[in-house]
């Protein structure tokens, strides 16, 4: 039996999706943080568990074939990136691998990703940044990004996934908060000001948004931010306040006032123009969600006169790019402000054939399967946590001729494709498209045929 501070050396032959290299020692199993697979180490027990335990790396022996150079100071301890230290492709392959054992191992589904799609561009493509605003020890501001599992800020003024420029704009925040006696919000005892700094900027547009996440109602002297702030970028076309004054994990509260400029900006997604407001959701690789989308477009082989559906729609990307080759697109998605959005960018794409509800997607799908309505094709967008089952139950009356699922959770994916597997849709086609390199995350694309007359 192993003990603690035990050396062994080891192989790592896996990698798990929070970033841990796995290695066996006589067929039990160690997780190692900081390794890559094919890595030989000389490793020191940290824990022993009844089922598996951790191990730290006190030496690379023979390093991995996919080992590459880290170029980021706080990779492992941002709770961000879980692949600075190994190249792109083996990133790629051990992703569709983790898609490929959750559809065996959870949906039990005898299909396997035909390729895995990488992102256009493997840094500086994130879109949007939500950034902590905290306090360093002398009771500065401080900018940065949570530990894992944890909210303890880890000061980084340029994250290597997002433009440059993201990092000038904080700067010019932390500038205008010491300068203006701005206090940062702390979580424990609820006092000061600011929470989060929310960058967004739209890839096509060159459209900037600054939205400062505020625990009041009003931030004192906005004047000399607003200043500040289109000094330092000249394409900033919104500056707004969002106030949220509840505690707890949630960074956006409900209510956003315009400071400067517009209350949204506007990007270009798949030739069609797109209004995105704070709240409203959106893809944050513009490239990647491009390339998403396309394939989505591929699975749903839409025919003239086809009825689409589009579930959890957010402000109405995936239908909107695809809705010149539809009959008619329906949208459902349930925040309010989005729906405005996605009802807005049909209006001025002059898409005419698109409606939008603002629903539950499940008691949407209940209400339009109950009114007999028959879409050719259904796409569901879910969150991470996946479909409601009332959206599977109505699936059997609406019953599609196909349904594509997209997920950014390939684990729900494929519980609810074996859900609807049960009810006669089979997966025909699963791709995986990497929307988020160096990080954890992966995107799914699955085409699910209606196999049985329900
Ligand atoms: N398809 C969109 C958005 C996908 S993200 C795109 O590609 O941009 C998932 C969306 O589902 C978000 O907009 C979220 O607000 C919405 N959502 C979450 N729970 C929902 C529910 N129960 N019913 C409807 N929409 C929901």
């Amino acid at each position: 039996m192993l003990k603690k501070n035990d050396i062994l050396t080891l192989t790592v032959t896996d990698l798990t999706n929070e970033g841990m290299g796995v290695a066996k020692h006589e067929g039990y199993v160690l997780f190692i943080p900081k390794t890559a697979v094919g890595d030989v180490i000389r490793a020191r027990v940290l824990k022993v568990l009844s089922s598996h335990g951790f191990a730290k790396c006190e030496e690379i022996l023979t390093p991995s074939p996919d080992r590459q150079d880290v170029d980021c100071p706080v990779f492992t301890k941002c709770g961000g990136c879980l692949f600075r230290h190994i190249r792109y492709d083996a990133e790629l392959a051990i992703k569709k691998s983790w898609v490929d054992e959750h559809f065996r191992r959870i949906g039990k589904l005898d299909i396997a990703c035909d390729t895995i799609i990488p992102s256009p561009a493997e840094n500086g493509y994130r879109n949007k940044a939500q950034i902590p605003c905290g306090e360093d020890k002398e009771g500065n501001p401080s900018f940065g990004f949570f530990a894992p599992h944890s909210h303890r800020i880890i000061p980084c003024d340029h994250c290597r996934l997002q433009p440059d420029f993201y990092a000038d704009i904080t700067r010019t925040v932390e500038a205008w908060m010491k300068e203006c006696a701005v206090r940062p919000y702390n979580e424990e005892t609820r006092k000061g000001t600011l929470r989060h700094l929310f960058i967004r900027d739209g890839r096509v547009s060159g459209e900037v948004m600054v939205c400062l996440v505020s625990n009041s109602e009003k931030l004192p002297h906005t004047d000399i931010l607003v200043k500040k702030l289109l000094q330092t970028n000249p394409k900033i076309a919104s500056i707004v306040l969002n106030v949220n004054k509840k505690p707890g994990n949630e960074i956006l509260g409900g209510k956003c006032v315009t400071l400067w400029g517009k209350p949204s900006i506007r990007d270009t997604l798949c030739g069609v123009s797109f209004d995105i407001s704070p709240l409203s959701f959106y893809q944050v690789n513009h490239d990647g969600a491009e390339v998403l989308y396309r394939t989505a477009a591929e699975f749903a082989a839409l025919s003239e006169g086809d009825t689409l559906l589009d579930l959890y729609c957010g402000v109405g990307t995936i239908g909107l790019s695809m809705a010149n080759k539809a009959g008619k697109l329906i949208g459902v998605e349930v925040i309010p402000a989005a729906v405005e959005n996605a009802k807005e960018n049909a209006k001025r794409n002059g898409i005419a054939n698109a409606e939008f509800i603002c629903a539950d997607a499940g008691e949407a799908a209940t209400k339009l399967a109950a009114e007999n309505m028959k879409p050719d094709v259904v796409i569901v967008d879910p969150p991470r946590k996946g479909c409601g089952e009332d959206v599977i139950e109505a699936m059997k009356t609406l019953s599609p001729k196909r349904i594509v699922m997209v997920s950014c959770n390939s684990a729900t994916a494929a519980r609810d494709c074996a859900r609807l597997s049960e009810i006669g849709y089979m997966p025909t086609k699963l791709r995986a498209v990497d929307m988020f390199p160096r990080t954890g995350h992966v995107e799914t694309v699955v085409c699910l045929k209606r196999c049985l007359d329900n």
